[in-house]
């Protein structure tokens, strides 16, 4: 019932939907009114409600785009009260329904820009990297994707006026290539005190695929009192890649990606924050990993991302950032440079 509705909204409303998007396309109307919060829901008492929100679910959206199964694990409810929950919250929070062109230019109106501070790449984007986006990073080893995430991880602590979010940083690292020393080294760089910045870029680092798709639930949870403006996986498919081998498992793969990515994109929904995901593209073409020029993840991430950055090592020292299959900027290609202080022009 609920998916004819989303489809339709994706044919008729905009045409470049992909199905991640759902969420943003079924978010309400800002009405005037009374604020309608989870304890208003029926059935819902006190202790429900804390668990709820223990569980990091603190808006009726952030229910309402949940399914039974996975409400009922995360809050430790049981599934036939998720079911109710998800059901009401749908209602009260008035999703479902279709949203006018303006509606959504209403909503895209809140969309903020974060700055590389290189003219060349925040030009590519049309002004910067947006937010309720999912932006996938990928390119060889030591393209400069790690590279990328630490910069926007320092620029996002930035003020509004100088191209920063002035939010809170969450930073999954499946490669254990985080560096704190980077970090500082960069923000030197921007005239930032290394000790601030540092104190809003919140690091984890994950063991495995399942650690990963948890990181994103304790993420939910953490950012209570936080402003929560970009979420870094980096990588987003090592893990996937490392433990789920041969042809087998590439369905069960792709499920398990499906998800995660979506719960990635629920997270910059809600928060109105940008996600950024790193992968690597193949290093030999084999039958599990198919063109070795093209990243992997196939076509789930290909899908899920709404801007794609293709990155390259150029002569001198040089890089090469091509921006793929993006929903409304034309594809090209920009170059910058990695020094010590940071990513420059
Ligand atoms: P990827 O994540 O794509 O594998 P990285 O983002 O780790 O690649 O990029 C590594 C490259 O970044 C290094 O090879 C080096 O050229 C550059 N780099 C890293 N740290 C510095 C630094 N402090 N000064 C200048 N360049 C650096
Ligand atoms: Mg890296």
């Amino acid at each position: 019932m609920v998916g004819k509705a989303k489809k339709k909204v994706k044919i008729e409303v905009e045409k470049n939907q992909d199905p991640l998007e759902e969420a943003l396309v079924l978010m309400p109307e800002d009405e005037e009114g009374p604020e309608v919060g989870i304890e208003d829901l029926p059935g819902v008492g006190p202790a429900t409600a804390e668990k709820l929100r223990e569980a990091g679910f603190d808006e009726l959206l952030a229910l309402a785009v949940m399914s039974p199964a996975d409400l009922a694990d995360q809050a430790e409810i049981g599934e036939a009260v998720a079911s109710k929950i998800i059901a009401a919250s749908k209602k009260m929070a008035n999703i479902g329904g279709f949203l006018s062109g303006g509606a959504l230019l209403e909503r895209r109106r809140e969309v903020q820009k974060l700055s590389s501070k290189v003219q060349s790449i925040d030009d590519l984007l049309g002004g910067g990297f947006e937010t309720q986006a999912l932006v996938e990073v990928y390119g060889a080893f030591g393209s400069g994707k790690t590279q990328i995430g630490h910069q926007l991880a320092v620029n996002c602590t930035l003020p509004l006026e100088s191209g920063g979010l002035d939010g809170d940083v969450f930073y999954i690292d499946t490669e254990d290539t985080f560096r704190p020393e980077r970090i500082t080294q960069m923000a030197r760089g921007l005239d930032l005190d290394p000790d601030q910045v540092l104190s809003r870029i919140h690091v984890a680092r994950a063991y495995n695929s399942a650690h990963q798709m948890l990181l994103v639930d304790e993420i939910k949870r953490m950012s209570k009192g936080l402003d929560v403006k970009m979420i870094i996986v980096d990588s987003l498919t090592s893990h996937f890649r490392a433990e789920y081998i041969g042809r087998g498992m590439l369905a069960n793969r792709q499920q398990k990606l499906n998800k995660h990515l979506k719960e990635l994109k629920q997270l910059a929904d809600i928060n109105n924050a940008l996600v950024l995901v790193t992968n690597q593209v193949h290093s030999k073409p084999d039958a599990m990993w198919g063109d070795p020029t093209k990243p992997i993840g196939g076509h789930v991430l290909a899908h899920a991302s709404t801007f794609r950055l293709y990155l390259r090592k150029a002569k001198a020292g040089r890089r090469i950032a091509r921006l793929v299959d993006s929903p409304n900027l034309p594809d090209g290609e920009c170059v910058y440079n990695v020094t010590q202080e940071g990513l420059k022009d």
